[in-house]
């Protein structure tokens, strides 16, 4: 590896993260030092955002400790067997360059991910390390997400949750058979069996946190992973019928899906083109619905043709529009989970219907207020001065709840 300086490193281990979705958005994004009351700004190099687990949303600085790595899962640009430009940070160049980006107000906290150097367990120590140095000889008390490595000794992990906000160890494929093809050196059951070791810890020691103040933290936001979308021939079902059993069987906070980009110099056994931006879409969309409105991975995928989700229609829309006989649903008198169910009504929209409703019927007008819109959910909804009709049996439905806003002229008041 050529020596480089610490900017040199910052953009090559900085570009190299930006393949994980944990973020929303990686790369150049300029803070508005004004409106955060901050100091300065960023050129933004490795700095995200991301939402805290409050749903805040912070900045983070996203690197990479190295990206060299001894594995060579097909779909990583990092894998050993990839012709790119390697780095590697030390630990104090991390922890060094977290405090500077905090002190100087850049960032609220670090995202730290790592190829697999020497061993699993050598690479687990570093980022290990990291975060024990800032929180300890720093004081640093910004928000810290680390990936994990399943491969590393369970007493490393269970180090790492003492230090950071949140831990995530990456499942990339929905089966064991996806793994086993185009990540060789991973393992399925491997992974998931850390997933739940986490998943205990996580609960232990929220228990011991209510029993006294005093018990240490865990990786107080949970646990999350990610999934490609498109690098192998799974579909969104089976996409699905992983995540959910993630959620319950191990515990998942979050499951976080990025469409497979092709990359320079890829494996033959990748596609060469990417899969539509909006099948990444839907599937946050099915998972939103799966964890917030009460649907069944088996509800959602009921119409999915060849497996894959409508891309014309979101799919809390596809499933209404298959079940017309449950509606229309009259938002002053129907049970919350069936107002869940409404689309273009969300879960903070039902909260709003419900807590109004108490007071007085509610007329389109109130929904329109409490909602911000009712475009969506008119053919779908009963209020005290509003049916849809014949609307709800329309053939155009689908066609029109397709297209643009403005264009659904239909259902107008
Ligand atoms: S272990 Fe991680 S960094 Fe290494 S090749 Fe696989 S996905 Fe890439």
């Amino acid at each position: 590896m050529a020596k480089l300086d610490r900017l040199q490193k910052l953009t090559i281990l900085a570009d190299a993260a930006k393949y994980d979705a944990s973020c929303a958005s990686s790369g150049s994004i300029k803070r508005n030092s004004k409106s955060s009351g901050g100091i300065g700004s960023t050129t933004g190099m490795g700095i995200c955002h991301s939402y805290a687990p409050d749903g805040q949303c912070i900045s983070l600085l996203k690197i990479l400790l190295t990206n060299v790595c001894m594995f060579d899962c097909h779909y990583c640009i990092n894998r050993s067997s990839s012709d790119v430009r390697r780095a590697a940070f030390t630990v104090d160049e991390v922890v060094d360059l977290t405090m500077d980006f905090y002190k100087r107000n850049y960032i609220e906290g670090l995202f730290l991910s790592s190829g697999i150097i020497r061993s699993p367990d050598y690479t687990m120590e570093m980022l290990v390390q990291v975060a024990k140095k800032l929180r300890i000889e720093h004081k640093f008390g910004g928000y810290i997400h680390l990936k994990t490595i399943p491969e590393a000794d369970p007493a490393l992990l269970a180090d790492a949750g003492l230090y950071a906000d949140r831990l995530s160890i990456n499942i990339e494929l929905p089966s064991d058979a996806a793994i086993a093809e185009f990540a060789p050196e991973k393992s399925g059951p491997l992974i998931r069996k850390t997933m739940a070791d986490l998943s205990g810890r996580i609960t232990e020691a929220k228990v011991e946190r209510r029993k006294s103040r005093k018990a240490p933290l865990f990786a107080p936001g949970g646990h999350s992973t990610q999934m490609i979308v498109g690098a192998d021939a799974s579909d969104d079902a089976a996409i699905l019928q992983t995540s959910a059993k993630l959620y319950t069987g191990v515990g998942l906070k979050r499951v976080y899906y990025s469409a497979f980009s092709p990359i320079p110099d890829a494996s033959k056994r990748l596609p060469l083109a990417a899969p539509p931006l909006m099948r990444e879409h839907r599937l946050y969309q099915a998972d939103w619905m799966l964890r917030f409105y009460g649907f069944s991975v088996g509800e959602i995928i009921a119409n999915a043709q060849g497996g894959l989700l409508d891309l014309d229609v979101d799919p809390k829309m596809a499933w209404a529009l298959m079940n017309r006989q449950s509606f229309p649903v009259d938002l002053n008198r129907a049970p919350r989970e069936m107002l869940l169910r409404v689309p273009g009504l969300g879960t903070k929209g039902v909260g709003a219907v419900v807590r109004a409703r108490r007071f007085g019927r509610l007329r389109l007008a109130d929904v329109e207020r409490l909602c911000r819109s009712t475009r969506k959910m008119r053919p779908w909804i009963i209020a005290e001065d509003w049916h849809p009709g014949a609307r709800l049996d329309s053939d155009m439905l689908r066609a029109q709840m397709a297209r643009p806003a403005k264009q659904m002229d239909l259902f107008a008041a």
